[in-house]
């Protein structure tokens, strides 16, 4: 038996059972021991239908953990070794992993109907199947997961704090070291300084940038993002954010310019503060019915700008989540500082209330084994 925080409909609370029944991983999947999980944006997203997802189903898609038991075939974990959850996973075959996209995998797409590589979940409550969000579900002490959702990591790093870089830190992090191309001595505007948007803050700063112009509505982000390396806070509410980018770069606007939010108004605002031959890089996750309007002459054509979509970090797994320890270890990135508060999983519907009202930047969940 496992404890999860099952999501039964949408927009319900989510509830958290004890006597969930977990089988044991079939062939190319792992049992991992979750550790710990963040609690993210994109959980909020599946329970208010941002995101649709099939209920119920297990949410947390950004955890660390240790490998218990694995599957038949399985060839490149053993168990013992520490691993970090992936949302995406990543086969290393297909077209777009063979293209060096691993964030786009071929094998991701059956995580919209929430089981498992075949389409399947293991775990049941009360007779009835229950999803994993992403193949993880990371928000039950236990959980199945295909082999090429896992990646592993040394084993003298603190689970609790490299669960965040399955999502928040790669994602952000990823958005500036791998989607965007930051010089050293660029400007660069940060719409949105929630738990990605922080870390697209100190991927910047890794980057070179010189100038990191933070936007966002609450104060107690702006005040968190300065301690990630924004340079200069913009309230949002408080006058035009991009009037004062453009004031704040010499009347050019940024280099780079990020949103982090996912709203037709700030994406578009964001890609009017990037100047002209800048890049705009869409991170925040949009409702699945917003359209943008855009002046295609002097968006694309006379000012040059371009416009990037930045899905998971543009991150290739295997790769990119050694490099992130390897720079947590050298002290030039922040995990501890991202988390707000640690909770048991039965606060995770507290930690959504907090979410929205903007109070934190991550709620980490520790289970109990
Ligand atoms: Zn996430
Ligand atoms: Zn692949």
């Amino acid at each position: 038996m496992i404890t999860a925080a099952v999501l039964h409909g949408m927009s319900e609370d989510l509830q958290v059972h004890d006597d969930i029944e977990q089988a044991p991983p079939g062939p190319g999947e792992v049992k991992v021991k979750v550790v710990a999980s963040g609690v993210c944006h994109s959980d909020l997203s599946v329970q208010n239908g941002t995101i649709p997802l099939p209920t119920p189903i297990v949410l947390g898609h950004e955890g660390a953990g240790i490998v218990e038991e694995t599957g038949e075939g399985v060839s490149s974990l053993a168990p013992g070794d520490h691993v970090v959850l992936s949302f995406v996973p990543a086969c290393g075959s297909c077209f777009y992993c063979a293209r060096d996209q691993g964030f786009l995998c071929e094998k991701s797409a059956m995580a919209a109907g929430g089981g498992l590589l075949d389409g399947t979940t293991r775990l049941t409550h009360g007779g009835q199947g229950l999803g994993q969000m992403a193949m993880c579900g990371t928000f039950g002490n236990y959980a199945i997961v295909p082999e090429i959702s896992a990646v592993k990591i040394d084993d003298d790093v603190d689970l609790r704090y490299a669960a965040l870089i399955g999502c928040g830190v790669l994602t952000g992090v990823g958005a500036a070291l791998n989607t965007a191309s930051i010089r050293p001595g660029d400007s660069v505007a940060v719409v949105g300084c929630g738990g990605v948007g922080l870390n697209v803050i100190q991927g910047a700063k890794i980057a070179g940038a010189e100038k990191i112009i933070a936007i966002d509505m609450f104060e107690s982000k702006l005040k968190m993002a300065e301690q990630f390396g924004a340079t200069d806070l913009v309230k949002a509410d408080e006058g035009d954010p991009v009037g004062t980018v453009m004031t704040l770069t010499g009347g050019r606007g940024a280099d780079v310019a990020f949103e982090v939010i996912g709203l037709g108004p700030t994406i578009e605002q964001t890609i009017n503060m990037t100047r002209n031959g800048g890049e705009a890089i869409l991170v925040g996750v949009p409702r699945m019915d917003v359209m943008l309007n855009l002046n295609a002459a002097f968006t694309f054509l006379y000012l040059a700008k371009t416009v990037k979509g930045c899905w998971y970090g543009s991150a290739n797994v295997r790769t990119d989540v050694p490099k992130l320890i390897g720079l947590y270890k050298e002290g030039k990135l922040k995990l501890e500082e991202l988390v707000s508060r640690e909770i048991g999983v039965d606060g995770v519907n507290e930690a959504f209330t907090a979410m929205q009202a903007g109070e934190v930047a991550r709620s980490l969940i520790t289970h109990q084994h």
